[in-house]
């Protein structure tokens, strides 16, 4: 079949390929524990649901203006404020449906052919993919010292004068860091003296542990909404749990927003109004259900970092905030298991029932992603799963599902 080279060179997204293997093995009947997946399992907040359900009722159900409805774009001004002390106007918002839809207009709105723009590993899978699908180059910035935190001498070297964004994701898929406010303040500086902008995708910024105050992407820029370089992704998937919903938005100085509505228009059109409908409820109904889940995610860390300690030899940093993190399992690639992690993620899928990312999927070969937005039980079995598959010090049999089975390949 023909297909063009573009199209041809676009990796499939490893996390959703890795949901549809983990749905088709548990349709077979197979006791799959999921830990790849970035999705928490509450259910949508109730002022969402009615938001929906009395526009369904109306029976009214159109296009809505390509930007997004004005009362969702009005909650959202609101909790721009609310959240980053930021006032803005209805002209420097645009809802997608999703806020990866919105990364991709963006970088669409403003990459040339053969334009930089600065990814920090680890990274979200689907930076890289977006800014060649538009005809981009992806430069990946990775810390020498090994550690997850960018330093601003090691972007600097590698910003050229084709460089024309940086993608900051803090609190970070897939390490769970917060970037310190020092690092931000410094590239929020440095980008708006070179003219860079500074993309600051900050979908998981309430989902922040141990008392911290959620980071402000706009705290460091002097600039007004017109003409800072920062521009802000958010969106209600990870907020309220509402993923399914694909309802993202981007604040942007307001010509970006003309030209991103354009190649929204003329392609999407616009997010479905039910949808906006159930985004704005969400907003503006009670916000206890973003405690609730940080709490979740809060404790389900404090288990995931008891358990992974209990693996010799792994090592883990602690996350500050979203529901992932991403041990070094380096000690356990050996060739009687697994040469690396994409390997290693396929052996435990085999071996163990147990779905992790591998690590090279964000630019981390030797690690795993885990994600802890699941239930405890789950996290508590995939964790004891791991181990029996891989940990020769740790009991040789197990129950998986109601199987004993036996380890001998270690
Ligand atoms: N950015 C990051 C860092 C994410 O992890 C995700 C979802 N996994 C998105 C953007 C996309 O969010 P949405 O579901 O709103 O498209």
């Amino acid at each position: 079949m023909s297909v063009s080279q573009l199209a041809r060179a676009i990796a499939t997204s490893p996390t959703m390929k890795l949901n549809e293997e983990a749905r088709l093995l548990r349709e077979r009947g197979e006791p799959v524990i999921h830990l790849g997946i970035g999705e928490p399992k509450n259910k949508a907040p109730i002022p969402a649901i009615l938001g929906a359900a009395a526009k369904l009722q109306t029976g009214d159900i159109k296009y809505s203006p390509s930007d997004g409805i004005p009362s969702l774009k009005k909650a959202i001004i609101r909790y721009t404020e609310e959240s980053y002390d930021r006032i803005i106007a209805p002209e420097n918002v645009i809802v997608s449906s999703g806020a990866k839809q919105c990364i991709f207009n963006l970088l669409y709105a403003i990459l040339n052919p053969q334009d930089e723009v600065i990814i920090l590993a680890p990274y979200w899978v689907s930076y890289p993919e977006m800014v060649k699908m538009v005809y981009g180059v992806p430069v990946v910035v990775k810390p020498e010292d090994g550690t997850f935190y960018p330093r601003m001498s090691e972007i600097e070297r590698a910003v050229s004068s084709y460089t024309k964004a940086i993608i900051i994701n803090s609190p970070n898929n897939p390490s769970g860091v917060i970037f310190p406010d020092e690092f931000i303040a410094q590239i929020v500086e440095f980008c708006e003296r070179k003219n860079i902008y500074c993309i600051m995708d900050d979908i998981y910024h309430k989902l922040v542990f141990d008392g911290r105050k959620p980071p402000s992407c706009f705290q460091f820029t002097k600039r007004d909404p017109e003409t800072t370089k920062v521009i802000a992704i958010n969106g209600i998937a990870k907020l309220y749990g509402m993923t399914g919903f694909r309802i993202g938005w981007c604040v942007a100085p307001r010509q970006l927003v003309e030209v991103m509505t354009n190649i929204q228009g003329q392609t999407t059109s616009c997010a479905s109004v039910l949808l906006q409908a159930a985004a704005e409820g969400a907003l503006l109904g009670i916000q206890s259900i973003v405690d609730n889940l940080r709490l979740h995610c809060q404790n389900n860390r404090d288990i995931v970092m008891a358990e992974l300690a209990t693996l010799p030899g792994v090592k883990c940093t602690k996350p500050q905030g979203t529901f992932y993190c991403l041990p070094d399992f380096r000690a356990y690639m050996h060739p009687t298991v697994a040469k690396n992690s994409t390997e290693l993620a396929d052996f435990l899928l085999k071996k163990a029932r147990v779905v992790t990312v591998p690590g090279v999927e964000f630019g981390f070969e030797g690690h795993l992603r885990l994600s802890y937005a699941g239930g405890v039980k789950d996290l508590q079995e995939g964790i004891a799963r791991i181990k029996w598959a891989i940990d020769p010090s740790s009991p040789n049999d197990i129950f998986i599902g109601d199987r004993k089975l036996l380890r001998d390949w270690l």
